[in-house]
């Protein structure tokens, strides 16, 4: 009984903290913040994080590529340009 206790107990805390973490959303990379999004697990057990339905949908039913999202790079910041003088 011990044991199981002492393994629910460090399962628990492990699950919490899991809970709490923020993750980056795959679609537009935004932060999710815990308790919001949509998770989604493929049948490969690749986890997808997705801050929106907006995100959700895209991605998963349109196969749409973010880099081609003009809503997607507006978000992201832009890299400085080189200047090569
Ligand atoms: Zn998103």
């Amino acid at each position: 009984m011990s044991v199981e206790k002492k393994y629910l107990k460090k399962y628990a805390l492990k699950l919490s903290l899991d809970s709490m973490k923020i993750h980056k959303c795959s679609f537009c990379g935004r932060q999710i913040p815990p308790g919001f999004g949509i998770m989604y697990v493929k049948n490969d057990g690749t986890v997808l994080r997705f801050c929106s339905r907006r995100c959700y949908i895209s991605a998963i039913e349109f196969h749409r590529d973010p880099r081609r999202q003009a809503w997607v790079r507006k978000g992201v910041k832009k890299k400085k340009p080189i200047h090569t003088n």
